[in-house]
């Protein structure tokens, strides 16, 4: 997979003026399952439709294997593309619908024969579970079956690039997880390079060899699911990556931060003595204990049953944390916390430093109960 397939290089675009695109640099390896993910409006879209052709950059270059293919229209591309709205021949069955395309098609100025696009129909019917359904009406399937059918349809001409944008988006919960799954596993099973957009963190992790994070027309952070959901570059990335709480900290030296006037251990290292930081704790990772042993003591706002974990919300000095935990801790509590180095991220600051990782919103409703109160550590006390 270490080949490059698609390149873009300082890519810019912009409609009416507004800047949708700026700058952007990305590269997709031949075979890769790679995954475009951000908010609303941040540029997804656009950056698809630039590596298909359906959008010229106005500035910047796009390279396939290699060579640069601006002026190339998406029909000589090597890239098909499935949308949202997989928009199916109605009038035409199952198998007609994924051997459209083969007709349609020339080898050396030939048609292809009807044996040939038989086979390949046949073939990759049987690939998206569809086996049997070829004189299916289309209009009559399910969604799921619909949508294995317009991936059917994507991939019998053998593109090297697969384009989907929000393919799942129609579908519900439970259909859209075991199609995630199965998409994974038709792009494992045919070798064909996937680049993949959704707003979806959970299905970008787990799906996905690479995530690219967008935001504002700009890429955050690329990298494989765990780097993404483990090292967050900044505040924007960790908060958009599953739930973290996100405090201000100072690093005291490498592997010590200071959290709320007390020295936590860590295992990073790099930064200046003092420097302000942003630092990231997964609701998973903090550890509670009595308040004697807590290395900071917060009071229980609210809880949440999930089934498997409570969700509670603590109140550490007025900023309130999410943790997840099997123990029950009623609201009014005062519980201690402990957290492992390696359960602490720091981060540099940045432009979206205080803008994510207070979950006070979540229990506005308890805002009168007190706000613990600690002691703060000297710089050179020891920690316990
Ligand atoms: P979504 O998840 O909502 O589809 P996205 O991340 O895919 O969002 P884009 O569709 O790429 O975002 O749009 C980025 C920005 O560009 C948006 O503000 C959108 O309104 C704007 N935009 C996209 N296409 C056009 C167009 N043809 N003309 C004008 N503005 C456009």
């Amino acid at each position: 997979m270490e080949k490059e397939l698609v390149r873009l290089s300082k890519c810019s675009m912009a409609f009416d003026g507004d800047v949708v695109l700026e700058n952007i640099d990305l590269c997709v390896k031949d075979k890769e399952f790679l995954t475009l993910l951000g908010p609303s409006g941040c540029g997804k879209t656009t950056t698809l439709r630039i590596i298909g052709g359906f959008l010229k950059p106005d500035s910047g270059d796009v390279y396939f294997d290699g060579v640069r293919i601006n002026d190339v229209p998406p029909h000589k591309r090597m890239v098909n593309t499935i949308f949202q709205k997989y928009a199916l021949f109605t009038h035409l069955n199952v198998f007609e619908n994924v051997a459209f395309g083969l007709r349609v098609q020339k080898h050396e100025g030939k048609k292809l024969d009807k044996y040939e696009i038989s086979s390949r129909v046949i073939k990759m019917l049987e690939v998206v579970s569809l086996k049997g359904f070829e004189k299916r009406d289309v209009s009559l399937l399910s969604g799921g079956q619909q949508q294995r059918v317009a991936i059917a349809r994507a991939l019998v001409n053998h593109p090297k690039v697969l384009l989907l944008d929000e393919p799942l988006g129609a579908l519900d919960m439970r259909l859209r997880k075991d199609m995630q799954n199965e998409l994974k596993q038709i792009q494992q099973a045919t070798g064909i390079t996937f680049i993949y957009v959704t707003h979806d963190q959970e299905e970008a992790l787990a799906m996905s060899d690479t995530v690219i994070v967008m935001e504002g027309g700009a890429i955050q952070q690329i990298g494989t699911p765990e780097d993404i959901y483990n090292e967050p570059k900044n505040a924007f990335v960790a908060d958009f990556i599953g739930e973290s709480n996100i405090v201000d900290g100072v690093m005291l030296s490498d592997g010590v931060v200071e959290i709320f006037g007390r020295k936590f251990k860590c295992l990073d290292s790099g930064f200046e003595h003092k420097e302000p930081v942003d630092v990231v704790i997964r609701p998973e990772d903090v550890d509670i204990v009595s308040p004697d042993k807590g290395k900071l003591i917060g009071t229980v706002t609210s809880v949440t049953f999930r089934g498997v974990l409570y969700d509670i919300i603590v109140d550490f000095h007025g900023f309130k944390w999410l943790i997840q935990t099997t123990d029950l801790c009623p609201v009014g509590k005062e519980i201690g916390i402990k957290i492992d180095p390696d359960g602490i991220h720091i981060m540099k600051k940045s432009r979206f430093s205080g803008m994510y990782g207070d979950y006070s919103s979540y229990s506005a409703e308890y805002d009168d109960i007190s706000d613990a109160e600690y002691e703060y550590e000297t710089e050179d006390e020891e920690e316990h």
